[in-house]
């Protein structure tokens, strides 16, 4: 795909985050639109509610291939800076209309299952009480690279 036309598909879906109150993008480098960063809730109803984390989507090969995710600090579920193995994230198999959007709400999803995790960047077995130490910590986390400021990010 042309890189004229990626950057029509990523400014939409750029447009589109903006609507959604539950997550939020950044630029961690003003010159490469093909990185973003996100901070996004923790899923409701699991020991994350309340908890705000943060990745880097690596999109280079979107929309036609798999976006590349890490998380960038300690959230008790996945690995920190550790490119996660996605094909268990978007469980509808990867096509060229997955939005990015829905690549964080399966990310969030999937922060929460306990059991039967498997792939890269997966923390085996999590651990509630360390995932309850770290919500109030992710709540004031700064991303150096972006600026992204946890306390105000939703307010
Ligand atoms: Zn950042």
């Amino acid at each position: 795909m042309q890189r004229q036309e990626k950057m029509k598909i990523l400014a939409k879906q750029f447009g589109d985050m903006k609507k959604n109150p539950d997550m939020k993008a950044f630029f961690p480098d003003k010159t490469n639109p093909f990185i973003w960063h996100v901070s996004f809730k923790g899923p409701q109803d699991s020991p994350f509610e309340g908890g705000i984390y943060h990745c880097e989507i690596n999109l280079n090969a979107y929309p036609d291939g798999h976006v590349r995710l890490q998380l960038l600090h300690e959230n008790g579920s996945y690995q920190v800076n550790v490119s996660l193995c996605i094909v268990g994230i978007t469980s509808g198999g990867w096509t060229p209309g997955t939005t990015i959007q829905s690549v964080i709400s399966s990310l969030s999803v999937l922060m929460s299952v306990p059991t039967g995790r498997h792939g890269t960047g997966f923390i085996v077995e999590t651990n509630k009480e360390e995932i309850l130490r770290l919500v109030p910590i992710s709540q004031s986390y700064v991303c150096a690279k972006c600026g992204a400021d946890h306390s105000t990010v939703f307010k």
